[in-house]
């Protein structure tokens, strides 16, 4: 799959659910509107999708959601996805909250994902309990070392809040380091209405950066992953850091992805509504639809995003970043 500025798509982000355990501030509202059940896609249809994305050649796969783990059937689900691996497919991996991970952590592991993202925003109980509206952190700390005993490498996702936990990101750089996790810093992005004014919030990773580098050698990374993060090695402690700045920095030219929703509609940029819906597609069965469902898609992806922050800025699209799995 090409798209009309000859960027190829090579992964795919697939959101399984748009429902989830916690409620973190910036990404939903407290009393977010999920989807009724019937719209989303079924197991089956999500795996066949799956099927055929590694039939154009998609080499990744990220399940996501709204939280992937609260779905039901999930492990059958990354079973079935995960068998494409070594045929076709290089990697399946999982991003998470982490709260059920001790639970599910072996299984997936069984199913053929090596590498999981685990977002933690603070590991100060409290902070965590207020910026996911209950979460409870132990859960994720007990998920977390279950992961680890399973074999699944981790990287933690971290948003910066301005205000919220600025000041941990130093200490979350170092337990990082000690644990021999990747650490990705994201810059909050407006995607979708919640209470509270994102501007408020909002971190400038630069800024984030110039600190770390006071008190730890950032080497810059020749990875590129052509998602949005800037990679740098911590000198000495073999783990990486990265910046995921869409607001301060342009990431688009070497974009290689697209993203699934819970309900089978495709989008071509995290930042436009530009989507095509397969769900129908799929429902009746017509690969030759899909395929060219697909093009279509291609044809129109966005060359870039155009995120904006500020007092008076709207939330760039409608959707919550739990619709898409970011
Ligand atoms: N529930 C899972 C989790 O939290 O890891 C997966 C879905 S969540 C939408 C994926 C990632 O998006 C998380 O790391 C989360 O912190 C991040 N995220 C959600 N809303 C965001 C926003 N408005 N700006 C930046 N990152 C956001
Ligand atoms: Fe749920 Fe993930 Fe959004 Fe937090 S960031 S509310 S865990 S979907």
């Amino acid at each position: 799959m090409i798209d009309s500025f000859g960027r190829r798509i090579t992964y795919v982000r697939m959101s399984v659910t748009d429902r989830c355990d916690l409620r973190c501030r910036y990404c939903m509202p407290q009393n977010m509107k999920f989807l009724p059940r019937r719209e989303v896609m079924t197991l089956e249809e999500i795996a066949r999708l799956a099927e055929l994305f590694v039939g154009r050649g998609v080499r990744r796969i990220r399940l996501t959601g709204g939280e992937p783990l609260v779905r039901r059937g999930i492990v059958e689900l990354a079973e079935a996805i995960g068998s494409k691996v070594g045929s076709g497919l290089d990697e399946l991996t999982l991003t998470t909250n982490g709260t059920l991970l001790e639970r599910f952590a072996s299984s997936l592991h069984a199913a053929g994902m090596r590498r999981i993202n685990v977002s933690v925003d603070s590991f100060c109980p409290d902070r965590f309990a207020h910026i996911t509206r209950g979460g409870d952190l132990s859960a994720v700390l007990r998920g977390l070392e279950a992961a680890r005993n399973a074999g699944l490498a981790i990287k933690i996702n971290m948003v910066a809040l301005a205000g919220i936990n600025e000041d941990e990101i130093g200490e979350m750089v170092r337990w990082c380091a000690g644990q021999g996790h990747d650490l990705t810093l994201i810059e909050t992005m407006p995607l979708g209405s919640i209470e509270e004014d994102r501007t408020d919030r909002y971190l400038p990773l630069d800024q984030v950066r110039r600190l770390l580098a006071r008190e730890f050698e950032l080497l810059p990374s020749v990875i590129r992953t052509g998602g949005p993060a800037r990679y740098f090695d911590l000198a000495g402690s073999g783990i990486r850091i990265g910046f995921i700045t869409p607001l301060t920095d342009n990431f688009c030219d070497g974009c290689n992805r697209i993203r699934v929703s819970a309900t089978g509609t495709v989008y071509g940029c995290l930042g436009h509504e530009q989507n095509v819906d397969l769900r129908d597609a799929l429902r009746s069965g017509g690969r030759e639809e899909v395929d060219s469902l697909l093009d279509r898609l291609l044809a129109g992806k966005p060359r870039r995003h155009d995120f904006v922050i500020g007092p008076s800025a709207a939330p760039a699209v409608d959707r919550h970043m739990s619709v898409t799995g970011g």
